[in-house]
């Protein structure tokens, strides 16, 4: 079992107080990353390499531009543009215009630590359905939890091979617990769109006031800041 990565987090937000907490794990790398490529002494080549290479998307150049170290991104910056600065060819070829055009077109969407985070979330997917097989007491765990963002649950499935044994069970149990909660979910949104109807005014939420937030992170997931 792969212990080393980090069950702590896991264990840390399976806990029943947020839609997903694969979102919250994602979130909290992304921060460390974010923080780490602010840092220069920690800077090594190959990384300063990946940055030349593949640069921030724009989400997480948002999220390294709200932190006070403006020199660092801005250093970054001097970098990244250097090497894209060097792939423009001056030319009147249009086979080398179309070159530039792929590499160019997707310069702002690659990202080293879009890369970083997913790298990692793998590991977490495989742990997840790793410790469904290990540990007796993680069922109730993962029971306890409100289900997941679609995109997770997905990502949870794809790497369910990895409860070996209890695959079976472990599908069943993360089929049913989204389904679960989505019907839930789905009779929240359907009291919160009729407390609209002014003859419902005075009736009680009974929860669903909330609804709205609940269905655009299970939708979407929810992004670091
Ligand atoms: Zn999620
Ligand atoms: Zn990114």
């Amino acid at each position: 079992m792969n212990y080393h990565i980090g069950n702590m987090l896991i264990y840390q937000e399976f806990n029943g107080k947020n839609e997903c907490p694969l979102c919250r794990i994602r979130n909290i790398l992304e921060k460390r990353l974010v923080d780490q490529y602010l840092n220069e002494s920690v800077m090594e080549d190959f990384q300063r390499r990946m940055v030349n290479e593949l640069g921030f998307c724009s989400h997480h150049t948002e999220m390294l531009r709200s932190r006070p170290n403006k020199l660092s991104l801005a250093l970054q910056h001097i970098t990244r543009l250097t090497a894209l600065k060097g792939k423009i060819e001056v030319t009147e070829d249009a086979k080398a215009a179309d070159r530039m055009a792929d590499t160019f077109m997707r310069s702002g969407k690659t990202c080293v630590i879009c890369e970083g985070v997913e790298v990692n979330m793998i590991r977490y997917y495989k742990t997840v359905a790793e410790m469904y097989c290990a540990e007796e007491k993680f069922k109730g765990i993962l029971l306890s939890t409100n289900g997941f963002c679609l995109e997770h649950f997905g990502a949870l499935l794809k790497y369910a091979k990895y409860a070996r044994g209890k695959r079976k069970e472990y599908v069943y149990e993360l089929t049913k617990l989204e389904k679960e909660v989505l019907t839930k979910l789905l009779e929240d949104l359907q009291w919160f769109a009729a407390k609209h109807d002014y003859r419902n005014a005075d009736k009680p939420w009974n929860g669903a006031e909330n609804a709205l937030e609940r269905s655009v992170y299970k939708l979407h997931g929810i992004e670091a800041k």
